[in-house]
């Protein structure tokens, strides 16, 4: 089983919308752990938490939803509302089995999240079974998504196959909605790659680059945002968000900057991860073996420079992602020995000789007369590495 996560790209009507889902599912969930709690005191009652959820559902949609006041909650699809009652059957059931505690009211503060779901198959004749796969729903590769119930949306990053799925949950982190479904793995047709093998040198001065002489920048908006960050911090730098020992409180403005400052931070990762995110996903469509270095973060902490470009270039994040990937685009990923002196040798002739980190080109001094680009030279021996040198992720 695979699950696909894509963001999706709201207008404000459509936002609207994914709120008004959300606080649907919200309030059903609410009402039903009020009735299933206040049920429990009703004597000569003995039935299982299940059985009183199904007889507060029939309350709720012959009773609660036909009430003028809620005829707002027919514009949103039913499924929202089933699966408010599914979810805390599940939550209930969990609990009496001790895996987690008191199932809570759900609120605004916690995100929004609501779930839809293709309910039964096509019927050709009355009497007869459903077609096969009726009850699933076809997404086209592309950047568009159909939701049971649901108009159209638009996605930011593109689905590469024609797959399929019955649920579908949508979520909200902070002001980013999210789209994520599970598939079959037979489902995943296999990926044409371009490329058989693709060597990525994860550089200081670029965010990669790749054999093929394909070059990925760091995100110019991320510079933006860090000097805007680093402005922040220093117009703001007496303020402290008070202190319990000393007993100061903190000030109003000082809040507010801590709330700012929360937000340009998560502002940067978020522009990080999209970067990546395409980055990864444009390397896993082009080519089948994908290597990397495999650099020991550990070591490098104490040359504290290089140790703030890799966490800038998110080399794990970029190394996570291409092994995740590997499942989506049949991909093989392979960790490069670190001792492996992909910097110092001749993409060429296989000389190796002394790179200091600031010499951005290598010239061969063998006399082969290779010049190239430090970072290229790299990736061209990361992807003809031997095999004793490379391990699978
Ligand atoms: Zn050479």
């Amino acid at each position: 089983m695979f699950a696909i996560k894509r963001e999706l790209k709201l207008n404000n009507v459509e936002t609207s919308l994914m709120r008004g889902n959300a606080g649907f599912k919200r309030w059903v969930y609410n009402y039903g752990l009020e009735l299933l709690t206040t049920s429990w005191s009703f004597e000569g009652v003995k039935l299982s938490d299940s059985k009183r959820l199904d007889t507060i559902k029939k309350v709720f949609t012959q009773v609660t939803m036909q009430k003028a006041e809620y005829a707002w909650m027919k514009l949103y699809p039913s499924t929202v509302y089933q699966s408010a009652f599914m979810d805390l059957k599940d939550a209930f059931s969990r609990w009496r089995k001790g895996l987690t505690e008191f199932p809570k009211k759900k609120s605004k503060k916690k995100g929004d999240s609501f779930t839809v779901y293709k309910t039964s198959g096509i019927y050709l004749e009355k009497g007869k079974p459903a077609l096969p796969f009726t009850n699933r729903v076809v997404i086209n590769a592309g950047k568009l998504i159909k939701l049971p119930g649901l108009k159209e949306l638009r996605l930011k990053e593109r689905i590469d196959f024609i797959c399929s799925s019955q649920t579908f949950t949508v979520s909200r982190i902070a002001d980013k909605w999210f789209v994520s479904f599970v598939l079959d793995a037979e489902n995943i047709p296999p990926v044409i790659h371009l490329i058989d093998k693709l060597g990525i040198d994860l550089g200081v001065k670029t965010l990669a680059t790749c054999s093929d002489g394909t070059v990925y920048d760091m995100p110019i908006t991320t510079k933006k945002a860090k000097t805007k960050l680093g402005k922040l911090q220093w117009k703001n730098r007496n303020k402290v968000l008070g202190n319990k020992k000393l007993k100061i409180r903190a000030s109003n403005n000082a809040k507010r900057y801590y709330v700012q400052l929360a937000g340009q931070h998560a502002h940067i990762a978020n522009i990080r991860r999209d970067t990546t995110q395409k980055m990864t996903t444009d390397i896993s469509r082009k080519a089948y073996v994908i290597r990397i270095e495999d650099l020991n973060v550990q070591g490098m902490i104490a040359n504290h420079k290089l140790a703030q470009a890799l966490s800038n270039n998110c080399f794990y994040e970029i190394r996570r992602q291409l092994i995740y990937k590997q499942a989506y685009y049949g991909t093989k990923v392979g960790l490069v020995d670190r001792w492996f002196p992909s910097s110092k040798m001749c993409s060429k002739c296989h000389h190796i000789q002394p790179m200091s980190l600031s010499e951005r080109i290598f010239r061969c001094k063998s006399g082969c007369g290779n010049i190239q680009d430090r970072d290229e030279n790299a990736s061209i021996n990361l992807r003809d590495a031997p095999l004793e040198k490379v391990r699978l992720a």
